[in-house]
């Protein structure tokens, strides 16, 4: 009789009929005699839905007034669960964050969870209740609401796991596990059965959306055994076929001898690229380039800066999508001219491209392959980054997918493991 966290995504819970086939495979998982806590998000459309109204009045709600709003997906969620296990004869209560409590601080609308408090949960628990514990939701020291983030129920649902110690967190997906790319681009992508913790950061800060990133940190930190299933089989399933589906997040050292060298290949289009050319080759230069951007509280991705010719160098960075026209008017404005460069280029048609593997930390070679495979296409490589597990090159944007495909197929990833 093992304690299991189970998360059910917006779209497993999109309707009344979705709502119905949770509570069969909570029921299912319950009746063989395991202690529940299932963490639901809102029903798919809905936070979206709210967050509009609210915008719908000023373009920038109040964050605080922001979050009561947002949060109260999740509420009907846990409610409409409840209702449902209830009718199907399983004892169930529902709680919100706050009553929990999920302790939050007061980053309104991107707050971070810090701790969680176990007495209400242990105690549900203990009557043989399965509890329902609204994900994406909080509470902050001064008793306000807050909200975790877009996507933040998977962080709720593995920060609860690591709090009571379950022995693993499941979480379901409209998607049936974490793929070695996006099969919408490669059609051969597969299914990987387990992925390490460290790989899965990386995929997941590279642009694969299966779980929130910070889920991943969570589950890293505290150890938490996840694992990222399909909520779309049916509900009935054998149990124990259905536990061993989808993608384990596995935390052995010892799985990376077997495994493949490279686990996928994952990319993004939300970067920029910002060149500052011929600025003089001294010491501080970086500093004044990078000083202004981090004050304006703007994170730095890639960064190059080039061997210098006559004692000039090009120096170049890449910054999130979003905040690219406030970091070319901060250089623009502050930077340029005093140190005494040439000009300013921004370009924001690039992709990322990435091959992960914690293999490739004992193998050379890898780089080398990915070069080749890259050159062989005639895609030309802007900048490149180097990580224990991670190779990442920046290319125009417009052979992201061409890219995807031949590094997908030049590692073998193509073929079943
Ligand atoms: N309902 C929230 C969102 O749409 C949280 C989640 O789904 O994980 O972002
Ligand atoms: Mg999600």
């Amino acid at each position: 009789m093992a304690l299991i966290v189970h998360k059910y995504g917006g779209t497993s819970m999109g309707s009344v009929d979705r709502i119905r086939n949770v509570a069969a495979r909570v029921a299912k998982w319950h009746r063989a005699g395991h202690r529940m806590i299932v963490v639901p998000s809102a029903m798919s459309g809905e936070t979206n839905r709210l967050i509009a109204l609210a915008k719908a009045i000023v373009p920038e709600p109040d964050p605080r007034e922001l979050d009561m709003v947002a949060c109260t997906g999740e509420q009907v969620s846990v409610g409409l669960l409840a209702v449902a296990l209830k009718s199907l004869g399983v004892e169930a209560v529902s709680y919100c964050g706050w009553q929990v409590a999920v302790r939050t601080d007061s980053a309104f609308g991107k707050a971070r969870i810090t701790a969680i408090d176990t007495v209400r949960l242990d105690a549900a628990l203990n009557e043989g209740k399965v509890v329902i514990v609204a994900g994406f939701q909080g509470v902050d020291p001064h008793a306000n609401l807050t909200t975790l983030g877009r996507g933040g129920s998977d962080t709720s649902a593995v920060a609860i796991a690591a709090a009571v110690k379950a022995s693993e967190c499941l979480i379901y997906t409209d998607v049936d596990g974490v793929y070695t790319t996006d099969p919408r681009i490669v059609a051969e992508a597969r299914r990987l059965e387990r992925i390490t913790f460290e790989e899965m950061l990386e995929m997941a800060s590279l642009g694969s959306k299966v779980l929130q990133i910070r889920s991943v940190e969570f589950a890293g930190k505290y150890q938490v055994k996840t694992r990222v299933l399909s909520s779309l089989t049916p509900p009935e399933m054998d149990l124990e076929e259905e536990a061993a589906s989808g993608t384990l997040i596995t935390f052995e050292e010892e799985e990376s001898m077997e495994q493949a060298v490279i686990s996928g290949i994952a990319f993004n289009r939300d970067e920029a690229k910002i060149t500052v050319t011929r600025v003089p080759d001294r010491p501080g230069v970086a500093y004044s380039i990078l000083g202004p951007i981090a004050e304006a509280n703007i994170d730095v991705d890639m960064i190059i800066q080039n061997q210098s010719q006559d004692g000039l160098t090009d120096f170049s960075f890449t910054v999130h999508r979003n905040e690219y026209e406030r970091a070319m008017r901060v250089l623009r404005e502050e930077v340029v001219s005093q140190i005494g460069a040439r000009t300013l280029i921004g370009d924001a048609k690039i992709a990322k491209v990435s091959a992960v593997g914690i293999g490739m930390r004992s193998h050379v070679g890898i780089a080398s392959l990915m070069f080749r495979t890259l050159s062989s296409e005639g895609i030309n490589i802007q900048m490149i980054s180097t990580s224990e597990i991670k190779i990442s090159v920046v290319i125009e944007d417009k052979y992201m997918e061409l890219a995807v495909r031949a590094l997908h197929a030049a590692f073998g990833l193509d073929q079943p493991g």
